[in-house]
């Protein structure tokens, strides 16, 4: 589902150059459930970013789904994601000003927004929403705003899940129920690619990835 092959992300900064990742390798079947650790720095998000054609890498190529993300325009790269990869965030990204609703249909290609509205209200009730269809994120729970995050991110039915430290600032219970919701998209045969800190979320996925300065230290290899 996923392959880096020699990825190398270098951002140019003032105080010279920083390799965010040098030259990683990787690959991840389809229905895997990975997660990645390090410390703060060492490259967790940037190698999310990369899987998820949100940014180029310098070096190297990575492959989703057999397709080289890497090598695409940004709008194809946009229309790949939407068609395959969902992200939740640790900070949810959700809009204050629109409804729950409409924060999941956001994730709508364009003139799919109809067409879509059923299977956002199926998601909305498959998460115990459906009496907040028309709340803000404002006047939720944090459990719920993040359940709002992961219906957005399973909009599209993808493929791939890509999750940034998504239990980061969740009360264990609430966490507990995040990962829930992950483990059931992993058992309907989703691929996830999650970063954390987060010792009971590193325990559900099958694979552990540890990375620091920006390479990848073991786990770079199935068969
Ligand atoms: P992590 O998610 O593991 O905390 P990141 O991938 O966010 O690490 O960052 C890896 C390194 O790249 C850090 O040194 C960070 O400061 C640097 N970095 C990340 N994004 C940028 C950017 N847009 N511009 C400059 N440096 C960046
Ligand atoms: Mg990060």
């Amino acid at each position: 589902m996923i392959r880096l092959e020699g990825l190398r992300k270098v951002f140019r900064t003032r105080r010279g150059d920083v390799a965010a990742l040098d030259d990683v390798d990787l690959i991840v079947d389809q229905g895997q459930y990975v997660a990645v650790r390090g410390p703060s720095g060492c490259g967790k998000s940037t190698l999310l970013s990369m899987v998820g054609g949100l940014a180029l890498p310098t070096a190297g190529r990575a492959l989703v789904a057999d397709q080289p993300i890497s090598e695409m325009t940004a709008a194809q790269r946009a229309q790949f994601r939407s068609e395959n990869v969902g992200f939740v965030f640790q900070m949810f990204h959700l809009l204050p000003y629109l409804s729950v609703l409409d924060n999941i249909l956001i994730a709508a290609q364009p003139g799919k927004r109809q067409e879509m509205r059923g299977r956002a209200e199926e998601l909305l009730e498959r998460f115990q929403l459906n009496d907040r269809v028309t709340h803000r994120p404002g006047q939720l729970s944090v459990g719920q705003r993040q359940r709002v995050a992961m219906a957005r991110a399973l909009l599209n039915q993808p493929q791939l899940l890509l999750a940034d430290e998504p239990t980061g600032n969740l009360d264990p219970e609430t966490a507990a129920g995040l990962l829930d919701l992950l483990s059931e998209f992993q058992q309907q045969g989703g691929t996830i690619l999650l970063v954390t800190h987060d010792d009971r979320a590193a325990e559900r996925a099958e694979r552990v990835i540890r990375m620091d300065q920006g390479r990848i230290l073991d786990g770079q290899l199935t068969l």
